[in-house]
């Protein structure tokens, strides 16, 4: 324990987010890193605990509690106070493939489980792990480390999401020959396509990859399997193969007018963001605009936040942002006590930044869209809303929801963003492969593992377990690895 009176001594302190007047002028990310001193003061505030909860990644309560890829956090917030940053790296790296990932997209676990915010701010945990992995990338450690004796075996790897991207460098690592698959232009997933490039800025991914390619990892973009390329055809040419294809089917709404020209699932408006950022530097007329528009986003979680804060970067005239449930608690309620992941309502980036620019909280809760109206041209121009109340059901203990009675009303809108989640894999991966699959679409690992029930075929991600974290993919993709190597070699020391 470096200082072990740090947690008396500092009060937390997190990395500076650029106002929201300056930071919507770009889609670039907006916080300004502390200074080393800051820093190592930042990590003298662990304690480290007996039992850190932190690194524990345990279901409490139903819910994962602590870092799911189990984080040495104690051991390298106790070398960054020392000034041990190279070795701080070294162990993060043991546990976590993409760290300059999580920093910057975790919702952090870690930090709501650990015992600091029991009784009151938590160590900056997310921050430490970002200020180890640039420090890293800064100093030159983060460089290629290719295996030094291959097995000879091959693996394909069918998407580039997390979970396939750590499933690939675990197996690459080990000395397998690794192919990654990915049916679109660009590597990544959704850290590429679904996250906003405010929250991770698209060079981070290429800085990863590019280390991955001289470590000897082979990419195919623009490979769609199932269509343009065979499940027979892998099967002959590899020894195994991981679906790691994500959870890519959005949960759509039905309600009369869904057809009018203006609906759009939040995923598709988001990519074709940062496609065209990418592509042409937001050229007009190469992505789905929300310029001068009356936006309803449908959903009130993370996703929705994402294009919240899109919306007001793109000019969008007003945004609400529909939420079905109630407003959750702004602190933790009696019967949900730390260590467990805090059921309590967070105000992203997006809302803050719209909070700002329109001078009203965005979000309106209870309340659902019932009808999409168009003009005669199909275009998308008004849309009835209605409140939700809910009951409890005395037989079966559940809440009920109820349209409330005259409660309906028309409000503007050219542009609605449908962000209620997705229900799992496609079908023509699955089909073609022939794995079973569960009630959600999510691929079945057989006895709970990863291994599928088509000989030498695994899954991992989003498209085992359903829409989950980035962390998660990670964790689940080294696992998934871990089964493959021990396939193939009888074996596995990953
Ligand atoms: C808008 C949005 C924002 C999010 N924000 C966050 C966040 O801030 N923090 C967080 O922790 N999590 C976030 N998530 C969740 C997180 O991104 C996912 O849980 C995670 O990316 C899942 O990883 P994966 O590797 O399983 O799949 P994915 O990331 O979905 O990757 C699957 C890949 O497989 C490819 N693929 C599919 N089928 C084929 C095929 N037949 N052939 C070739 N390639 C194929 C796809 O093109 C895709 O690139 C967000 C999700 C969304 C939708
Ligand atoms: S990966 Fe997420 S949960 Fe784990 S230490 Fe980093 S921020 Fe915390």
């Amino acid at each position: 324990m470096g200082k072990p009176t740090g947690f008396l001594e500092f009060t937390r302190e997190e990395t500076r987010a650029c106002s929201v007047k300056e930071r919507i002028k770009n889609f670039n990310e907006f916080h300004e890193p502390l200074s080393p001193d800051e820093r190592k003061n930042q990590a003298a505030r662990c304690m480290e605990c007996g039992v850190p909860f932190c690194q524990s990644g345990m279901n409490i309560g139903g819910m994962i509690s602590g870092c799911p890829l189990n984080n040495l956090i104690p051991e390298w917030n106790d070398l960054i106070y020392r000034g041990n940053q190279e070795q701080a790296y070294k162990r993060l790296r043991i546990t976590n493939n993409f760290p300059e990932f999580t920093s910057r997209v975790c919702p952090a676990l870690c930090e709501k489980a650990c015992t600091c915010s029991a009784n009151g701010e938590a160590v900056t945990v997310r921050n430490n792990e970002y200020s180890i992995v640039e420090t890293a990338y800064d100093n030159g450690w983060a460089t290629a480390e290719p295996p030094k004796v291959r097995t000879g075996k091959k693996v394909a790897v069918i998407g580039s999401g997390p979970s396939g991207l750590a499933a690939a460098d675990q197996l690459n690592r080990r000395g397998h020959s690794v192919t990654v698959f990915e049916r679109s232009d660009r590597v990544g997933g959704l850290l590429m396509y679904g996250i906003p490039n405010m929250k991770l800025e698209k060079h981070i991914i290429d800085r990863r990859i590019d280390i991955m390619k001289k470590e000897g990892v082979e990419f195919k973009t623009g490979v769609n399997v199932g269509k343009d390329i065979s499940a027979e055809e892998l099967k002959e040419s590899y020894d195994r193969i991981i679906l790691a294809c994500g959870a890519s089917n959005p949960r759509d709404i039905k309600v009369e007018g869904r057809e009018a020209e203006g609906v759009y699932f939040a995923v598709d408006f988001l990519r074709s963001t940062t496609k065209s950022l990418l592509d042409n530097g937001l050229q007009e007329g190469t992505f789905i605009s929300a310029k001068g528009k009356n936006v309803i986003v449908i959903g009130g979680g993370d996703t929705g936040n994402d294009c919240v804060g899109t919306c007001v970067r793109h000019g969008a005239k007003s945004i609400l942002q529909l939420e079905m449930m109630p407003k959750l608690p702004d602190t933790r309620a009696e019967n949900n006590p730390w260590p467990q992941w805090p059921r309590i309502c967070k105000t992203d980036y997006g809302q803050e930044e719209a909070a700002e620019v329109y001078g009203t909280d965005p979000r309106i809760y209870q309340t659902t869209v019932k009808k999409f109206i168009g003009d005669k041209d199909g275009k998308l121009k008004k849309a009835v809303l209605v409140s939700l109340s809910f009951e409890k059901d005395k037989a079966t203990g559940r809440m009920n929801m109820k349209e409330v009675e005259g409660s309906e009303h028309e409000v503007e809108c050219e542009l609605v963003l449908i962000a209620a989640g997705f229900l799992g894999s496609e079908n023509y991966v699955t089909s073609a492969f022939g794995v079973e699959v569960d009630q959600r679409t999510n691929v079945i690992g057989q006895d709970g593992f990863h291994k599928t029930n088509v000989e030498n075929v695994f899954t991992a991600g989003d498209m085992h377990s359903g829409q989950s974290l980035v962390v998660r993919a990670i964790r689940d993709g080294r696992d998934c690895a871990r089964e493959v190597d021990e396939s193939l070699m009888g074996y596995t020391n990953l």
